[in-house]
């Protein structure tokens, strides 16, 4: 079974989805499919688990919003807000006994792994098929789970781009860069940035034109593109002429 799927940043994530994703739990964000983000590092806020015999992946629910002096680990995650609406829990729980007791398809999951500082791992979709609150010792916890998708629907790719950069180069330039932004070292917010692009003829995307950048640094080089005029550019070539 493979693990990681395709390597890609945080920052490419969000352009995928085109959402800011700032909780892990996030219900049919979009008309087709739920997001989650998950974890099975050391230190990881919650206990989420790929079982390899089944391919099946056990995830966390999500606890109550620290608020005050409340620990929130200590307290039942919660199906609901105080107003009653539905907690992401709640929604979760729900579409998996829909599916459960013959009321509705599976949920589709897009699932996301974190594998290291802003580097993230594609899992693809996934069907919600199932889930439970349990006691974890100290309090009630929901575990859901989730199988590999086998439906043409759920299968069909996020991004048939010929533009991505290949897993395979991905890896290799992120051993390469030590993990680092190249420019000033930087192992925060990391993106795969391709080189030359595509409009000026960078088609052969190789590990010799793709390297790693921070997010600060991949927004300069794009602002840089985007909004410098070229008669600036002409300005700014003779200044760093003159004052070499
Ligand atoms: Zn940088």
């Amino acid at each position: 079974m493979i693990r990681y799927k395709a390597i890609i940043s945080y920052p490419e994530i969000v352009k995928r989805e085109g959402i800011m994703l700032q909780r892990g739990m996030n219900f049919r964000v979009n008309l087709k499919y739920s997001i989650i983000l998950m974890s099975v590092r050391k230190g990881a806020p919650y206990n989420d688990q790929w079982h390899d015999d089944t391919g099946l992946l056990e995830y966390e629910g999500h606890d109550v919003p620290r608020r005050g002096d409340l620990d929130p680990k200590a307290i039942d995650q919660p199906m609901e807000h105080p107003g009653g609406r539905l907690t992401e829990n709640g929604k979760f729980y729900q579409a998996a006994r829909a599916y459960k007791e013959g009321h509705a398809p599976a949920d589709i999951v897009q699932v996301y792994e974190k594998i290291a500082q802003g580097i993230w791992s594609n899992r693809g979709r996934f069907e919600l098929v199932d889930a439970t609150m349990k006691s974890d010792g100290t309090r009630n916890v929901f575990r859901f789970f989730l199988r590999p998708t086998t439906t043409p629907a759920a299968a069909e790719p996020i991004l048939r781009d010929s533009r991505v950069i290949p897993t395979a180069v991905k890896v290799e330039v992120w051993r390469r860069d030590h993990g680092r932004c190249v420019l000033c070292g930087s192992r925060k917010n990391l993106h795969f940035d391709h080189d030359v692009p595509y409009s000026k003829g960078g088609s052969s995307i190789t590990t010799e034109n793709v390297r790693l950048l921070c997010a600060k640094h991949n927004l300069e080089k794009s602002n840089r593109i985007m909004s410098v005029a070229p008669w600036f550019l002409g300005v700014t070539a003779a200044i760093i002429s003159r004052s070499a």
